[in-house]
């Protein structure tokens, strides 16, 4: 992995010294020997990392972090604060101030690193997501994703301890320090409870590295990585005293934070806090690029897919080897005439309406999409040309057979409904088009119209 860190510290020597352990990682290191450096660097470099050092003579680490988190452009950037300090207090008012984390010199090499790779992986996840929403963006997708807020609800963080007895030690621990809802999970509930995607997962684990057995909590986080309804959770792995060696361990495995036994519960409260921020706003990430996802294949009238996502649907379904495929257009008959004499809106809610009836009328297999103002495509896949005729017939009948009430307008409004259909063997050797079909369909509909509309036409002359 690469990734360009900045470091900051008053002491030329210092510098040097981490330049080196990161160098030989491969990762690009620049520098800055001031406060006031490291916050202009910061802005114009947007490093993926900062390792800050806490005293400095211009201004504290802490200033310079607290000021990184409040400005927008440099907030997302993580921090690694490292300090001669051992006292307690300093460390709280590190990560009180936003730090990610909190090393004490002379550094460990091997968690010093550990810490980064997680760092920078965490970061690479947020730069994705970010990167895929403004694609979505750019392409006019996403209109609607701004202002779409996951739900507001308190956190959830589940417990896992080697017994009750350490359970209720920590969630005793964690009592009135308002972290969200705190329950306890005996290891075997761990992976089972939460395995579908739509499980109300956990945002945050707490594991201990030894449960049972040694390691047992290690592989937890490796399995709750690895499943579809936890894959997106925090975990903070508690580690026995000392332990730096599997600290980078569990980093690896894919741990989002470390402590170690015994733990301050203030400390931990906050480390819980920092990583359900991030989980949200990972989560409200992955949401809008979701979102916007489903803008750019549906019609925003009809909640149906749109003409581009219709068409390569149909072209989907042409490359599977099969039957034949049907495939259908509908047009409307004498919609502007509807417009004219309702208005645009009640036009507009019936077609709503035909969507929803077309929908009703078919397979969950089959497609629908609406590829016009008042034309939609349906194709049918693994259907002859008799069911296909039948399947028209009943759309037409779903349409024309009794009028749409628009209950606002106290209307009622009969429309009809001209379909024209092709016909087409699917797999890859009979090399069908989803354009060229339609393209038949669309004659075959034109000759509907022409004898009169309210019925069904299908092309002569198949396609191979
Ligand atoms: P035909 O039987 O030949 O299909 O007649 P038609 O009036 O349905 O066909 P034409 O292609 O002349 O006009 C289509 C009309 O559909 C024109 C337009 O007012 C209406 N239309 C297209 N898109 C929308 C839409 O999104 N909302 C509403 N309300 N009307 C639409
Ligand atoms: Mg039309
Ligand atoms: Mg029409």
């Amino acid at each position: 992995m690469t990734g360009r860190i900045l470091v900051v510290d008053d002491v030329a020597t210092n510098r040097i010294v981490m330049k080196v352990k990161l160098a030989a990682a491969c990762y690009a290191v620049d520098h800055a020997d001031c406060g006031a450096e490291a916050l202009a660097s910061a802005r114009a470099m947007q490093p993926d990392l900062i390792l800050l050092d806490v005293m400095m003579p211009d201004m504290s680490g802490l200033d310079v972090c607290r000021q990184l988190k409040a400005d927008p452009a440099t907030a997302d950037i993580p921090v690694i604060l490292v300090t001669a300090l051992r006292d307690h207090a300093s460390k709280m008012a590190g990560l009180e101030a936003g730090a990610d984390d909190f090393l004490t010199k002379p550094v460990d090499e091997a968690a010093l690193l550990a810490r980064v790779r997680s760092l920078l992986r965490a970061r690479d996840t947020v730069r994705e997501l970010r990167h895929r929403g403004e694609e979505g963006v750019t392409l006019g997708m996403a209109e609607a994703a701004e202002g779409f807020r996951h739900r507001d609800r308190p956190g959830r963080i589940a417990l896992v301890a080697p017994g009750p007895k350490g359970a209720v030690l920590w969630k005793t621990a964690l009592d009135d320090r308002k972290v969200g809802e705190v329950s306890v999970l005996p290891r075997e509930n761990a992976l089972t409870a939460f395995w579908a995607e739509d499980a109300e997962a956990p945002d945050v684990f707490v594991v201990a590295a030894d449960l049972t057995h040694r390691n047992e909590g290690l592989r937890l986080i490796s399995d709750l990585r690895s499943r579809p309804g936890t894959r997106h959770a925090a975990t903070i792995v508690i580690l026995p005293e000392g332990d730096s060696e599997r600290a980078a361990v569990a980093l690896d495995l894919g741990a989002s934070d470390i402590l170690h036994d015994p733990f301050d519960p203030q400390e931990l409260a906050i480390r819980i806090r920092a990583q359900m921020n991030r989980k949200r706003q990972a989560d409200r990430l992955r949401d809008s690029v979701r979102h916007g996802l489903e803008l750019a294949i549906t019609d925003s009238l009809t909640g149906l897919y749109n003409r581009r996502y219709g068409l390569y649907r149909l072209d989907c379904m042409l490359e599977a080897p099969g039957e034949e495929v049907a495939v259908m257009l509908l047009d409307l008959d004498h919609f502007k005439a509807i417009n004219d004499r309702y208005g645009h809106a009640s036009g507009d809610r019936v077609l709503k309406s035909v969507a929803e009836r077309l929908q009703a009328a078919l397979r969950p297999g089959d497609l629908l999409a609406r590829i016009g103002g008042e034309e939609f495509l349906v194709a049918l896949p693994r259907t002859n040309a008799a069911d296909a005729c039948a399947c028209a017939e009943r759309l037409r009948h779903a349409v024309g057979g009794r009028p749409f009430r628009l209950r606002q307008e106290g209307l009622s409004v009969a429309v009809t409904l001209s379909v024209g259909m092709a016909i087409a063997a699917a797999g890859p050797a009979n090399r069908a088009c989803g354009e060229d079909l339609l393209a038949q369909a669309d004659s075959a509909l034109f000759g509907a119209k022409a004898d009169g509309r309210d019925q069904v036409s299908l092309a002569v002359g198949r396609m191979a």
